[in-house]
């Protein structure tokens, strides 16, 4: 064991080690040097296919330079989804600014029915008072007006707010597409960018012996991509 430390330390920890997978039998796939000279490259394998053989795992067999390709290739997208989901939220703000006599008569109805219901539940409360045998009733009418009250000034705060929150998160996407570009821009990403931005790669082994590579991104990209909600303009 302290050999294969010592190892680690003379410099042999390879891009995608510790983030690799196999996504068939779980096992992480190790990295080895292969061929000769000018043609030496990295190549990753299934470990469980290395330590124990076939019966146990297929080889997964994929070089690293196939890597570098698959995770440009799904940043692009990555960033390409990014800019398309900040212009939704741009378009949002806009349409907010617009529709914003709607939202405001819209807010002036809750009010007005939150006025009615509290109304009411001061009128409830005079009633249980007088009416003590029924008062278990009374109560649950109070409770139902409550609820409703709770539901109205939340649906007005969304209202309000749309326009903020929905121009905060364009901005953010914006700058995390930003991000993107800078990395992307570069001749290849390097070690400490690609262990920035993702978190696993699991690589999995089809019949034909093709290989389907998934990149996991670390949380702040991969939740960069949030679910707009249209409905609400
Ligand atoms: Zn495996």
């Amino acid at each position: 064991m302290a050999n294969t430390c010592r190892t680690k330390i003379g410099g042999t920890l390879h891009r995608y080690s510790g983030m690799i997978k196999c996504a068939d039998c779980g096992a992480i796939l190790i990295a080895k040097w292969r061929g000769k000279g000018d043609d030496r490259y990295v190549e990753y394998t299934c470990n469980s296919h290395h330590r124990y053989g076939k019966q146990y795992c297929t080889p997964h067999r994929i070089h690293e330079s196939q890597l570098d390709k698959c995770v440009t290739d799904e940043l692009y997208r990555l960033r390409d989804r990014i800019k398309e989901d900040s212009k939704r939220y741009e378009r949002i703000v806009r349409e907010w600014q617009k529709n914003k006599p709607r939202f405001e008569q819209r807010i002036q109805q809750y009010t007005q029915r939150i006025d009615l219901l509290q109304e009411q539940i001061q009128q409830i409360l005079m009633e249980r008072i007088t009416d003590k045998a029924h008062a278990d009733m009374y109560s649950e009418m109070i409770k139902k007006r409550e609820g409703e009250i709770k539901k109205l000034q939340n649906r007005i705060s969304e209202c309000r707010r749309l326009d903020e929150v929905s121009s905060q998160k364009s901005s953010q996407l914006r700058s995390t597409a930003e991000l993107l570009d800078e990395i992307l821009s570069q001749p290849k990403i390097s070690d400490s960018d690609l262990r920035m931005l993702v978190q696993k790669v699991l690589v999995h082994q089809n019949e034909d012996k093709s290989l389907d590579v998934q990149f996991i991104f670390n949380g702040a990209f991969e939740q960069s991509v949030t679910k707009y909600d249209d409905e609400q303009v």
